[in-house]
């Protein structure tokens, strides 16, 4: 077979960004998955030419002109950047690929703008896609392969791949990592819930690790497993036998039903500094905070006194929360919110918009049914720019009046200031203040306020908003324009607008071939 040149383009970024907490984070930030492409496309016999977009790189000259295929990695709110770069390689003769979450999430949308759609992908689904390596246009084939691999490549073989973009990050390094894939809860919103729990081979765990102690003084890893520990004492085992206690500092996604005070001892024996467990809603999913059937204010006081005792073992905590669930009803649910923030204040709170990212979980076809979902354009769907669930219980003026005058709480100087003082260590007390202040807090409060005020006073917004219009406010086409920059140009004509209810009419999923 012809030795191919390959691209392969890691989307972390959904356009250019002088933003300082993406200065600071998005090199970190680097999926795992176009890694592990790249090492199976060399050991193919390939040519390979990686760039993880971090918002900081020029995109039109990073890859050579010259390539055959371009793989590109992307979560949709990057899915404008991807089609655009998509448009551009096809006219310069290349085929072009998708995969990662946009990829698994729209694959009827993408498929209009790349030759090839990746599922679940494995070694064998690749080499189909570099044996055909053909144009298929106007409509894309999708793939994917019956399930997740059973292995990945490691550290030591991606390294390759980690080192020049952790180069681009200034001072946190965070090397990724994967110890499980899939999840054995099965919270309705997830991409993961469906997804069966496999723990990876704990023998390349164990050499990356030893591995990493020989390319830093002191590395931190994050794990990107959606649920790290949930076989928590075979993992902390695997990581004692590998490497001294505290030689590596350790960053998890990690539900609160597995941080007892027993475990915690154990995270901050192995030098656990950060984890970000899932609160949700005071007012639902209680199995995945170990709060049962409480609800409320009693569920408050529960996971505030839960968060409060980690933080006791693990200086940085970030507690997430989903807004507008339709558990969630008057202002209460907020309320809550400000009493645990002031009952908890170490605690950094991200808030997420109800969103239904297409096919991610089951639960967004009862959303499409009931014609709940709103076609935002995929730039706004990162759980911020927009909520593409319309709320079941808010109108959505008051909804918008609700995360303003949370949003402003939460990043508010007092608030800040209490942060700052109760959390401990350097790098977790600065994080918190640069999230703050930078894109996240004060940024997104000043979003969510000229959304707000064009409720009243545009008016393309209020029809929008209740579907009675299906003409997308100039607002958010500004925004796009501004965010792609020179990309915009190689936006495909239409790559803006999607079919919201896609999921529901391709009745699940009979379009994807299987390759077992
Ligand atoms: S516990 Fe977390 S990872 Fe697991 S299904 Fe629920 S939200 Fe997803």
């Amino acid at each position: 077979m012809k030795r191919l040149r390959i691209g392969i383009i890691d989307i972390v970024s959904r356009g250019p960004t002088r933003a300082l907490y993406a200065r600071i984070m998005n090199a970190s930030l680097a999926s795992i998955m176009p890694q592990v492409m790249g090492v199976w496309c060399q050991e193919e016999g390939h040519e390979v030419t990686f760039v993880c977009y971090t918002g900081f790189e020029d995109l039109l000259t990073e890859l050579p002109d010259n390539v055959d295929v371009v793989f590109i990695g992307a979560f949709t709110e990057a899915a404008h950047t991807a089609y655009a770069l998509s448009n551009l390689f096809r006219g310069r003769g290349a085929i072009t690929v998708i995969g990662g979450p946009h990829a698994r999430c729209y694959p009827e949308d993408a498929a209009r703008y790349f030759d090839y759609v990746l599922g679940f992908t494995d070694k064998g689904t690749l080499r189909d896609i570099l044996q055909d390596c053909s144009q298929h246009r106007p409509v894309g084939v999708q793939l994917a392969a019956a399930q997740q691999p059973k292995a990945l490549p490691g550290v030591r073989e991606r390294w390759q791949f980690i080192d020049p973009t952790l180069r681009k990050a200034p001072l946190l390094k965070m090397v990724p990592m994967l110890s499980s894939l899939g999840c054995p809860y099965t919270c309705a919103f997830c991409i993961d819930a469906t997804v069966p729990y496999q723990p990876m081979d704990f023998e390349v765990l164990r050499e990356d690790l030893r591995f990493l102690l020989t390319k830093f003084k002191r590395p931190l890893v994050a794990w990107h497993d959606p649920n790290f520990g949930v076989r928590f004492d075979d993992y902390l085992d695997m990581i004692e036998d590998a490497v001294p206690p505290g030689s590596i500092d350790f960053v998890a996604e990690s539900s609160l039903s597995l941080l007892s005070e027993p475990h915690l001892k154990r995270l901050k024996r192995n030098s656990f500094k950060g984890v970000l467990p899932g609160i949700e809603s005071w007012f639902a999913l209680g199995d995945k905070s170990k709060t049962g059937a409480l609800l409320g204010m009693a569920k408050v006081r529960q996971v505030s006194e839960h968060v409060n005792l980690i933080l006791k073992y693990i200086p940085y905590i970030q507690t997430n929360f989903v807004l507008g669930l339709d558990s969630d009803e008057g202002p209460e649910p907020f309320e809550l919110t400000k009493r645990f923030l002031d009952m908890t204040p170490g605690a950094f709170p991200a808030y997420s918009l109800l969103s239904a990212f297409g096919r991610a979980a089951p639960l967004n076809l009862d959303y499409q049914r009931s014609n709940r979902v709103l076609p935002f354009p995929f730039h706004f769907l990162n759980n911020n720019g927009a909520m593409n669930v319309k709320p079941a219980n808010y109108s959505w003026q008051s909804f918008y009046d609700h995360i303003i005058d949370l949003t402003r709480y939460s990043f508010s100087t007092r608030t800040i200031f209490r942060r700052f003082l109760a959390t401990q260590g350097v790098t977790a007390r600065w994080l918190n203040v640069v999230r703050a202040v930078s894109t996240e807090g004060f940024g997104r409060a000043r979003y969510y306020r000229a959304i707000r005020d064009r409720l009243d006073t545009d008016p393309q917004f209020s029809p929008y908003f209740e579907q009675e219009s299906s003409v997308l406010p100039e607002f958010y086409k500004d925004i796009v324009r501004q965010d792609l920059g020179a990309l915009m140009e190689w936006l495909p004509e239409g790559g803006l607008y999607h079919d919201p209810n896609a999921y529901l009419k391709a009745g699940h999923s009979k379009d994807v071939i299987a390759l077992v």
